[in-house]
């Protein structure tokens, strides 16, 4: 995709934010997310997701959590000291031109990421899924842990890809409707200017996003319903497609209109699995469904 030497990325729609290299193609993508045993979400699914735009994917898991297709039922986060001794290993030794942020878990885990990307210099593109809750409602990130999310980590991000709930959390504003929506992302974005935001609205009919760049005109990403029941994690699938996207040069445009794409072709494609919400074909790109 990437023949020349250098391709530009875009934060907004025109604003120029850094050069891409040859290098950071070949370097891997970072995901720092929990574990789902059902593969549906989490670092298996993102790294399904690198695999299929191409990318090589390295991870550091968060927490495990035991799950299937019909709920969360339990989170154990991984202790702070190994996530930071895996995040130095790998950066010492595979340094990421892209990092997808997912699942957290708690307050110590927030930290030690919120430290770890302090550190990075340059830094790279970094996406932040603002995974609070399970779709099945279980805490994904625990709410003591939200004071420090917000003061620490998200100040550190480029992009976010809230939905609308995790939208009402942050900006506090009860989000009913697009133009409450609207309201509360602006609320956001006046609290940190230089964040840029992919409002999802997967489970809204119809299922609109929208992205608001921190400087450039904001846009509805239009969306049509697909009824199925494979449907879990599309928001890590979406986050990590766009990081994907960016980290190759895509303008946000472009970028966020291409994950959408990703997505919906990965539930029409799927086998519907287990009793729940399944998982997605992540791999449609490079293989019928199996
Ligand atoms: N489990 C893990 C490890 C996740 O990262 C996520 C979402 O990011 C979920 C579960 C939730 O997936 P869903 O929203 O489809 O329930």
């Amino acid at each position: 995709m990437l023949d020349g030497e250098v391709a530009s990325a875009f934060c907004g729609k025109e604003r120029l934010c850094r050069k891409i290299k040859k290098m950071d193609i070949i370097a891997p993508l970072l995901t720092i997310a929990g574990f789902d045993p059902s593969s549906g979400a989490g670092i298996t699914a993102d790294l399904q997701v690198f695999a299929a735009h191409r990318r090589f994917g390295t991870a550091c898991i968060t927490a495990l959590t035991v799950q299937s297709t019909q709920g969360v039922e339990a989170v154990h986060a991984v202790p702070v000291q190994e996530l930071e001794h895996t995040l130095e290993c790998l950066q010492k030794d595979l340094p990421p031109s892209g990092i997808k942020i997912g699942m957290l878990a708690d307050e110590g885990i927030v930290r030690a990421v919120a430290a770890y990307l302090r550190k990075l210099q340059p830094r790279p593109i970094v996406v932040l899924d603002t995974v609070l809750r399970s779709s099945s409602g279980a805490y994904l990130l625990q709410p003591s842990a939200l004071e420090a999310f917000q003061n620490m980590l998200l100040p550190q991000v480029d992009w976010i890809t809230p939905n609308w709930l995790e939208l009402e959390t942050l900006a506090e504003m009860s989000v009913t409707d697009r133009s409450t929506a609207i309201q509360a992302a602006d609320a956001l974005g006046e609290r940190y200017p230089s964040l840029n935001m992919v409002v999802t609205g997967g489970a809204e009919r119809p299922p609109h996003d929208y992205v608001r760049p921190a400087h450039g005109q904001p846009f509805w990403l239009p969306g049509e319903h697909i009824e199925t029941r494979a449907t879990h994690g599309t928001g890590c699938a979406f986050s990590s497609s766009f990081l994907c996207e960016l980290a190759a040069g895509k303008s946000a445009t472009t970028a966020s209109a291409a994950a959408k794409h990703y997505v919906a072709q990965a539930m029409q494609q799927a086998h519907v699995r287990g009793s729940g919400h399944g998982p997605m074909h992540l791999l449609w790109p490079m293989t019928t469904a199996y």
